[in-house]
């Protein structure tokens, strides 16, 4: 799968920095927490970032991101080493950071957004480093992704995937009967009759892949 490859290739490429950017005794340490969200491409894309911006040139490894504010699809996340904590604004498209949390936040924007009329208010909301959530592997996860068979928004899902939606009757097409009824047969026997069922989808018209296919578990 294309979207499998492109993550193994963005870990390796994040590998490769954290070489560059870590000292040898703690290099272990990075490697073991990117393995984590090695399937994750928000937490990558996020990591990826540290170890370029490598903020305040210090060499330490990230070991913990954790979620301070989350609206709509923009986040305020924490990346904490063994000794420092940085704010960072992470949306789809990219991240930021904003300050160190001994310095409290004080980017006016960012306090308005989340809904703090000034940097007190987001000092009282998040006293303690102990009560900041941790980031889960996948939460974040690309909707503009199949979920299962990986293809993007607007492609053809891989045939079979539990996904698609069926052009004749709006249901699942792995799960409806519309495919047997299609054939006029009562199972899927061979690979010519999986030939025909394709043939027969493509003059109806595939649906492709789309964001609101997403199953209602992985919804918000
Ligand atoms: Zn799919
Ligand atoms: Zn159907």
């Amino acid at each position: 799968m294309l979207n499998k490859e492109a993550l193994q290739r963005q870990v390796q490429e994040i590998e490769l920095l954290i070489n560059y950017a870590v000292g040898e005794i703690e290099q272990n340490l990075a490697l073991d927490f990117l393995q984590r969200f090695h399937e994750d491409s928000f937490a990558l894309d996020v990591i990826q970032d540290y170890y370029r911006t490598l903020p305040e040139a210090r060499e330490e490894p990230l070991v913990k991101i954790s979620v301070l504010e989350r609206k709509e699809q923009v986040f305020l996340l924490l990346l904490s080493t063994n000794r420092h904590h940085y704010f960072y604004l992470a949306n789809d498209e990219e991240g930021l950071f904003i300050g160190q949390w001994e310095e409290g936040l004080s980017a006016p924007q960012v306090l308005s957004f989340f809904g703090y009329p000034h940097q007190d208010a987001f000092a009282r909301e998040h006293q303690s480093l102990d009560n900041c959530r941790e980031y889960i592997a996948l939460e974040r996860v690309d909707e503009d992704i199949c979920p299962s068979c990986g293809v993007e928004s607007g492609n053809l899902h891989t045939l079979g995937c539990p996904v698609e939606v069926c052009p004749w009757c709006g249901g699942q097409l792995s799960r409806c009967n519309c495919r047997f009824e299609q054939l006029g047969v009562e199972e899927l026997e061979d690979e010519k009759m999986l030939e025909e069922l394709e043939g027969r989808l493509e003059d109806k018209g595939r649906i492709p892949y789309a964001r609101e296919q997403r199953p209602s578990f992985l919804a918000e």
